[in-house]
């Protein structure tokens, strides 16, 4: 039995690993923390729990077919319901929207708002859908070796298709001219941690995939994917090894040969590496040599995704929001958004975004009370970093005193009986996020498809990537497909052996 080491037991991990050990080998995961999942952890204190990270969950099929490809019933693991209404949008003069999954209301909805813009908004999903069904079939279900794998004639002929050059904020608002309405279709970039301002306009299918296929909610929250695949990877006969951090990828003559752990080395067919791209490059190849182009020099000059500032606080009292995901906007938005990409600050005015799950799933907070997480995009840390004490109390006190305007949260200060802060320092230090970027390195133009760093490692054999930086990029259903086209490229070299 051929031996496959994974190193860390974030989204893409668990699912790499499922896929390998349902394949037959012999499958070890090393995760550097004592829980599994990576950003996809959940809190668990005094009878709250809060999702650490992601909490929307779209394109279900993309989470089912892990389990489905173990021979399993998604059902057991992630029971899903879909939520109505998928989102709420607010903006601070009090205007608000809840978005429905059911085209009836959706577009009764919008005809209020105003009818040119319905038939925009009409248009404008016809239009991404056909970039979409361009970029699944010809992009992200596949993985890149040489640049004659991207560009030859007829892969030009998709990429001119795409019609990506243009960035999403603009391409949106040739079909919606209204100011609410473009907002509403536009922070989606967020979610990838990039900015809708300069973001390819294809990232405009992130509201698409929500008109189209929902926003559905897992029993247990967001873990419950993580821990569904934790059990079946050892249901199926793999090992997870906890407070394991990884030290080194050895790699001889252009050959990985296995890893070395706490000091132990570690000797396996293949490695496929979890840990975020960038760390492991700066961190784990210690030699520049056996890295390709990948210099500390190049690693540092690359673009990097947006971070996030989130509360979660553990409420004594329900708070009835009309949604389970709602969106705040700042009253200047582009403000917002140039604070986080290109000033470097942290937003004056943010942005907010509230997770209020208790509405779906009573499991996750004690009886009549709130788990809430409240999100703030702020910039990664090559950007800003002075997150002292001071910094992170005055924030937090900036954001619920915007919270505090908000309909129904305007006594939220006297209710908060637990509460814990991640800030982008956490989130390197918890889970060698480089940067602390969340979403991992900037999916801009020339760091997508062939230009993001491979599913299959270019500078040494027998080493394999997955995760939020590589090939197809972050989000969920994103990282789960770069598990899927890492092990298919493992696969492939090792049936040529
Ligand atoms: C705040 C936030 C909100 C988000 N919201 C959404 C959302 O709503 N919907 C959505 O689809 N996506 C969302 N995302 C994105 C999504 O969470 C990520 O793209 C995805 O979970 C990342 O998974 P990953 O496997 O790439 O990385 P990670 O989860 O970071 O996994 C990497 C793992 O490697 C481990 N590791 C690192 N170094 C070592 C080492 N040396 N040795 C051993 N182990 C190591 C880490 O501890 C970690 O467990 C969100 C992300 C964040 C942070």
């Amino acid at each position: 039995m051929k031996k496959v080491s994974v190193i860390g037991a974030g989204t893409a991990g668990l699912a790499a690993a499922v896929r390998l050990q349902t394949e037959g080998y012999d499958v070890h995961l090393y995760e550097k923390n004592s829980k599994i999942g990576g950003k996809m952890f959940q809190i668990n204190e005094e009878g709250y729990r809060f999702d650490v990270g992601p909490t929307i969950v779209m394109t279900p099929d993309i989470y089912n077919e892990v389990f489905e490809y173990a021979g399993r019933d998604p059902k057991d693991y992630i029971p899903m319901q879909k939520l109505d209404p998928m989102i709420g949008v607010t903006y601070r003069d009090g205007k608000k929207f809840n978005l429905s999954n059911d085209f009836v209301e959706l577009i009764k909805l919008l005809e209020e708002e105003s009818e040119e813009d319905t038939s925009g908004f009409i248009k404008y999903m016809s239009n991404i859908y056909e970039r979409y069904l361009v970029a699944k079939n010809k992009i992200l279900n596949r993985s890149y070796r040489s640049l004659g794998e991207f560009i030859n004639p007829k892969s030009l002929l998709d990429i001119y298709r795409l019609k990506t050059f243009d960035n999403a904020y603009n391409e949106m608002g040739k079909f919606i001219k209204n100011d609410y309405l473009k907002k509403m279709f536009a922070f989606q970039t967020l979610y990838i941690g990039i900015s809708p301002h300069s973001g390819p306009s294809l990232y405009n299918m992130i509201p698409m995939l929500e008109m189209f296929y929902g926003i559905w909610h897992i029993k247990g929250g967001m873990y419950s994917m993580a821990k569904g695949m934790a059990d079946l990877f050892e249901e199926l006969g793999g090992t997870i090894h906890l407070n394991a951090p990884v030290e080194e990828i050895l790699i001889e003559d252009k050959e990985a040969k296995g890893i070395r752990v706490n000091g132990e080395e570690i000797l396996s067919d293949y490695t496929m590496v979890n840990a975020d791209f960038p760390y492991t490059m700066t961190n784990l190849i210690p030699n520049e040599k056996d890295r390709g182009k990948y210099t500390d020099k190049k690693v540092n000059n690359m673009e990097y995704s947006c971070s996030c500032f989130i509360l979660y606080l553990g409420v004594d009292k329900a708070y009835p929001t009309e949604a389970v995901h709602t969106f705040h906007i700042a009253d200047d938005f582009d403000r917002n958004i140039s604070d986080i990409f290109d000033a470097g600050v942290l937003p004056e005015d943010p942005s907010i975004y509230v997770f209020n799950v208790s509405q779906v799933d009573k499991s996750l907070s004690p009886e009549d009370r709130d788990s809430l997480y409240v999100l703030v995009p702020v910039p990664e840390l090559s950007l800003f970093d002075e997150w002292t004490e001071e910094t992170i109390q005055n924030y937090r006190e900036k954001v619920l005193n915007i919270l505090t305007d908000i309909e129904p949260f305007q006594d939220i200060k006297e209710h908060i009986r637990y509460e814990s802060i991640y800030t982008p320092k956490m989130f390197e230090e918890n889970f060698n996020a480089y940067n602390g970027a969340t979403f991992g390195l900037r999916p801009s133009l020339f760091q997508s498809a062939y230009f993001r760093p491979h599913n299959k490692f270019d500078y040494a054999d027998n080493l394999y990537f997955c995760g939020s930086s590589i090939h197809p990029g972050a989000g969920v259903p994103t990282v789960l497909q770069s598990a899927k086209l890492s092990v298919e490229e493992l696969l492939k070299d090792d049936r040529e052996k």
